[in-house]
Formats: C-alpha cells, sequence, structure tokens
C-alpha cells in the first residue's frame, strides 16, 4: 500500500477510535448514573446496597457472551473497576476514613495480664479491634502453639472490657465450632488460605450470622488464588470477607533482612478486582519493627482499608514473633498516619 494511503487508513481508524471511546464513556457516564439511582433507591426502601452475588452474576454473564473476544480476567477488572466506582461515587455509600479497620494486638496471647494490658493500651488509641492468636501455626510442632480455648476467653475477657472486638486464627472447623461466639472476627493464616474445606466449612457456618472472615494471603499464593479462596467462603453465603495482605515469599529472603517482601503494590491491584476490604499486615510482610511504621503509612497512601499490627508493651519479651511487634512509641507514629486520613 503507498505510503499516504496508508496514512489515510490511520487517520480513519482513528477517526473510529475516537469515536468508540465517546461511546464508551458516554455509556459509561449513563451506568454510573442508573447505578446510583438504584443505589439510592434501595437506600429510600432500606435494601442492602450492595449485592455480591448480582455483581457476579453480570461478570459471569459478560464473560460467557465476549469469551470469544475478550480475556475473562480483562471481562472481571473491567467490571470490578466500573463497579467501584460506582460505589465510590454514590452519596450514599459510605468511604469515609473513619471506618478504616484498624487491627492490633499480641501475636500470641501469652496470658490474661498480658493481653488486658495491651488491650488497655491499645484502646487509649481508639483502636476497636483485639487480635491475638491461641491456635497458632507453627512451623515446628515442638514449638509454643498458643493457649488454645483458654487464651481465646483471655482475649474475650479483655476485649469486652475495652469495648473492643476480638479477632483470632482457627486452624481447623472444630475450634471454629467450640469458640464460635467468642471470636467476632475469624482468621484464616497465611498457611491455610488454600484449605479449600476449610475455607467451605467456614463459608457455611458464617453464611447464618454473615460473621466477618479475614482471610490472609497464603505466602506463596498469586492474586488470583488468593482471590480465588475468597470466591470459596462467599460462595457458601458470606459475602463478609476481608482481605489481608501480608508479605510473600521471594528470593529476596535469600540475602536480605525481611522475613517476607511486602506485597504493597498487590493493594492496588487487589482492590482493581475486588469489592471486599483490603487490609495490610506490615509486621508479618516485613518480620521487623523498625519497618512496621513507614510499611503501615505506604499501606494507607496505598488505599489499603485498615491495617494488622502486632503489638507488645515489651517486644523483647514476646514469646512469638517479638522481632516484628512494635511497642507504644512506634505504635504511636502509625496511629498518627492514621489519622492523616481521617481529616
Ligand atoms: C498471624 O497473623 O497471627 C499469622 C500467623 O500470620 P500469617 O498467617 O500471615 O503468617
Ligand atoms: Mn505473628
Amino acid at each position: 500500500m503507498p505510503k499516504e494511503k496508508n496514512i489515510e487508513t490511520i487517520g480513519n481508524l482513528r477517526k473510529e477510535i475516537d469515536s468508540l471511546d465517546d461511546k464508551i464513556f458516554e455509556y459509561l457516564a449513563r451506568r454510573l448514573k442508573v447505578s446510583s439511582m438504584i443505589l439510592e433507591s434501595k437506600a429510600g426502601n432500606g435494601f442492602e446496597l450492595v449485592d455480591l452475588d448480582r455483581e457476579l452474576l453480570i461478570i459471569n454473564k459478560l464473560k460467557k457472551k465476549y469469551r470469544l473476544n475478550l480475556k475473562p480476567d480483562f471481562i472481571e477488572s473491567t467490571v470490578r473497576l466500573i463497579l467501584r466506582e460506582s460505589k465510590r461515587q454514590s452519596k450514599i455509600i459510605d468511604k469515609g476514613g473513619h471506618d478504616f479497620m484498624f487491627i492490633a494486638g499480641p501475636c500470641v496471647v501469652e496470658s490474661a495480664e498480658q493481653i488486658q494490658r495491651i488491650a488497655g493500651e491499645l484502646s487509649t488509641f481508639g483502636i476497636k479491634y483485639l487480635r491475638g492468636g491461641n491456635f497458632k501455626p507453627r512451623t515446628s510442632p515442638g514449638s509454643f502453639q498458643g493457649l488454645g480455648g483458654q487464651g481465646i476467653e483471655y482475649l474475650k475477657n479483655a476485649a469486652e472490657k475495652y469495648e473492643m472486638k476480638t479477632v483470632t486464627e482457627i486452624l481447623d472447623s472444630g475450634e471454629m465450632d467450640r469458640w464460635y461466639d467468642m471470636i467476632d472476627i475469624i482468621q484464616v493464616g497465611s498457611r491455610n488460605m488454600s484449605s479449600f474445606g476449610l475455607l467451605k466449612q467456614i463459608g457455611k457456618r458464617t453464611a447464618k450470622d454473615g460473621k466477618p472472615v479475614l482471610l490472609k494471603r497464603g505466602f506463596s499464593s498469586t492474586i488470583s488464588e488468593f482471590l480465588s479462596a475468597a470466591e470459596y467462603i462467599i460462595s457458601e453465603g458470606n459475602e463478609n470477607v476481608i482481605l489481608c495482605l501480608r508479605g510473600i515469599r521471594s528470593f529476596e529472603q535469600i540475602d536480605s533482612k525481611f522475613r517476607n517482601t511486602p506485597d504493597l503494590a498487590s493493594i492496588l491491584e487487589v482492590k482493581a478486582r475486588s469489592n471486599l476490604k483490603v487490609i495490610f499486615d506490615p509486621s508479618h510482610a516485613s518480620g521487623n519493627s523498625n519497618y512496621v511504621p513507614a510499611l503501615s503509612k505506604a499501606a494507607i497512601d496505598l488505599g489499603a482499608d485498615g491495617l494488622m499490627v502486632e503489638y507488645h508493651y515489651s517486644p523483647g519479651k514476646a514469646l512469638i514473633d517479638g522481632k516484628q511487634s512494635v511497642n507504644k512509641k512506634k505504635f504511636a507514629e502509625i496511629i498518627k498516619s492514621v489519622n492523616s486520613i481521617r481529616i
């Protein structure tokens, strides 16, 4: 084809692109308007504002319809982006900084006194979610495994005293059933993210009351695997899943002091692909309390919906993970970063 002809063809194709872009944005604007009308009407009638089943239905329908022309991943992330924007633009869905979910507490509950003291100190900072491990997934069976049910009781008592909610990990469904009423947020740890049987059991059990489930990213899992794990819980009927990024294992661990590589940029990706709350755990992500304040700030800047931070009044004496637990001074630094988003 002669050069002039080529230039003409490109010019025409560009005109087509411009007109397509125009249409796409005209439709996007219309879509946002209609969805905000739906939200207003739902709010007026006291209906649930977000319907995750319907969102999934929309995604699957489009994936099926356009499977020959577009990649399923592209369809999913585009729809999720649009859905997220609809909610972001809506005046009804509260996206204020005050619902930032800040979970803090020791790696492990060590005694009634320890957790009482920690709960007391954290509550002076306004922390509402108290974490504390009791069934610890330790690498070696010989290592201290936590206080079990006794520890959950200590955790619950401390939380009640300071009007906090409890967050703790369970390793199997027996533990969940036995201690269900004492746990406000059920934690699934990194090592169990792919225990699909457990995820299903948790999904089934929590479907009845919508109890929140905090799902931590497997340290060797891709983002797609992480999101699919959440789907295991959601598809059993509980949409109240909180995603927690906690660092991944990479070659960096060969000669750096990082316990894991902080997967901070994944906050952006996970939030683009999911409507669930995405929180960040700077303690396990780095393994070093000196890095925890800066990583917390970075996570907030990247749009994390919350943090989970390991705290101890005396990190040097902590039975597990003292190296990555912050003391009061470092914790105050983190609180400063959190407060900066509340203005
Ligand atoms: C924890 O948060 O207590 C924990 C064990 O973390 P992870 O599952 O991310 O290793
Ligand atoms: Mn820990």
